[in-house]
Parts: structure tokens; C-alpha cells; sequence
């Protein structure tokens, strides 16, 4: 099973899983406010625990730090910590957005000490790799292992049991191309990534239905 856990396109059900920004009653999907105002509405709250709540809701994210972003550090801050919370409270792994904020989020994480797992989405940030992984941080990979020589390197030393793959947002390439390209760098079949990423999946995002 070709595993994708993040892309903003429903491709495959139930083998992937869907950013979406409402409940999906026939995919896997996460949920999470990032670059935005969190809403001040006094139902939100309620309507953030419908949908985690609900069985197809694999993951709080992406959510993070984004200093691209027009909204300011303190207030990102604010919403990422209040989602590291709830990611707590209902027992869902983080998939993180993480734009030149790894310390911002080390320094949450630090402070938190969270329980459920985190996922470094869209990791290309090749000098941060021996800080991602030395925190616990799980290691997504996206489209750009395909022609990133420098990350093609660092990806040698992304250990098997720490790594997930994924599309996000690139529609020039599809999940197959990326775990051949993985299988090649690491020097293995095929198969053998996709037994350990699917290992990977049912043990970091638990409602996964074992299959
Ligand atoms: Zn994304």
C-alpha cells in the first residue's frame, strides 16, 4: 500500500490522508489553522471537538510556524500551542507546517513535552535534520526528493523508522514516484518501504484502520 500522509488532493481513499478544512466522511483527513486568525467565534471550540472526534480525523494539522506569514509571531505562537493542546486532549498526532520556525517549535515542544507524535511535513530544511530528529520528530518527505540533490543526501540518514512520505499540494508527480525515488536512495525494494511506512502509519496515527 502506497501511504500518503499529507495532500491537499483526494486521491485514493483511505490511503491517504486529506488536509482538508471540514469533516470527510469517506477519507482520512487533518484538520488544523495555520497563517490564519484563530476564530474568536465561542462555538468554534465545540465545532474543533466535533471534528476531531470524528473517525476519519487522523491528525491535528498542518498546523506550526510560518514566518512567510502576515500574521504575527506571538499570535502564531498562541494558535499553535492551543492545537498542541487539543492534539493532547483528543489523542491525535501533529502534522507540522514549519517555515523558518523550527525554534518556535522546538522551544513549544520543550515546554509542552507532548505525548502524541509529531510530523515535520514537507521537510527539506537539510541543516535542521539532526535537530528534528534528535527532538522525536517524525520526518515527512514531498516531491522535491525527486530533483533535490542535498536533500536526496540527508534523506540516507532519515532512519527508515522515522519517515513518512507525501504529496502535499505538488500535482507534477504522484505518491508511486516518490517512494521509488526513496527506495532507490536507501537501497531498497519497494515493497520493503512500503511495509515499514505502513508500520510507521498504524502506529503514529492510531485510527488508521488496520487493513
Ligand atoms: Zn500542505
Amino acid at each position: 500500500m502506497l501511504i500518503n500522509i499529507h495532500t491537499h488532493f483526494n486521491q485514493n481513499n483511505k490511503q491517504e490522508i486529506l488536509q482538508s478544512d471540514k469533516i470527510e466522511n469517506e477519507n482520512y483527513f487533518s484538520f488544523g489553522i495555520v497563517n490564519k486568525t484563530y476564530p474568536d467565534d465561542p462555538a468554534f471550540p465545540l465545532f474543533l471537538d466535533q471534528v476531531y472526534a470524528h473517525k476519519n480525523c487522523l491528525a491535528i494539522g498542518e498546523i506550526g510556524i510560518d514566518k512567510n506569514s502576515t500574521i504575527n509571531l506571538n499570535e502564531q505562537i498562541q494558535t499553535f500551542k492551543k492545537q498542541i493542546f487539543d492534539s493532547e486532549k483528543h489523542q491525535l498526532p501533529v502534522i507540522l507546517h514549519c517555515v523558518k520556525g523550527w525554534n518556535e517549535i522546538l522551544h513549544v515542544k520543550k515546554e509542552i513535552n507532548p505525548n502524541q507524535p509529531w510530523v515535520f511535513h514537507g521537510f527539506r530544511k537539510t541543516n535542521l535534520l539532526n535537530s528534528v530528529i534528535d527532538s522525536g520528530t517524525f520526518i515527512s518527505i514531498g516531491t522535491a526528493v525527486i530533483w533535490d540533490e542535498k536533500l536526496q543526501e540527508y534523506v540516507k540518514k532519515i532512519p527508515l523508522e522515522r519517515l513518512f512520505l507525501e504529496t502535499d499540494n505538488d500535482t507534477n508527480y504522484k505518491i508511486l514516484d516518490v517512494y521509488e525515488k526513496i527506495a532507490s536512495i536507501k537501497n531498497i525494494s519497494l515493497q520493503t518501504l512500503e511495509d515499514q511506512l505502513y508500520f510507521n502509519t498504524i502506529n503514529t496515527f492510531k485510527k488508521w484502520e488496520i487493513g
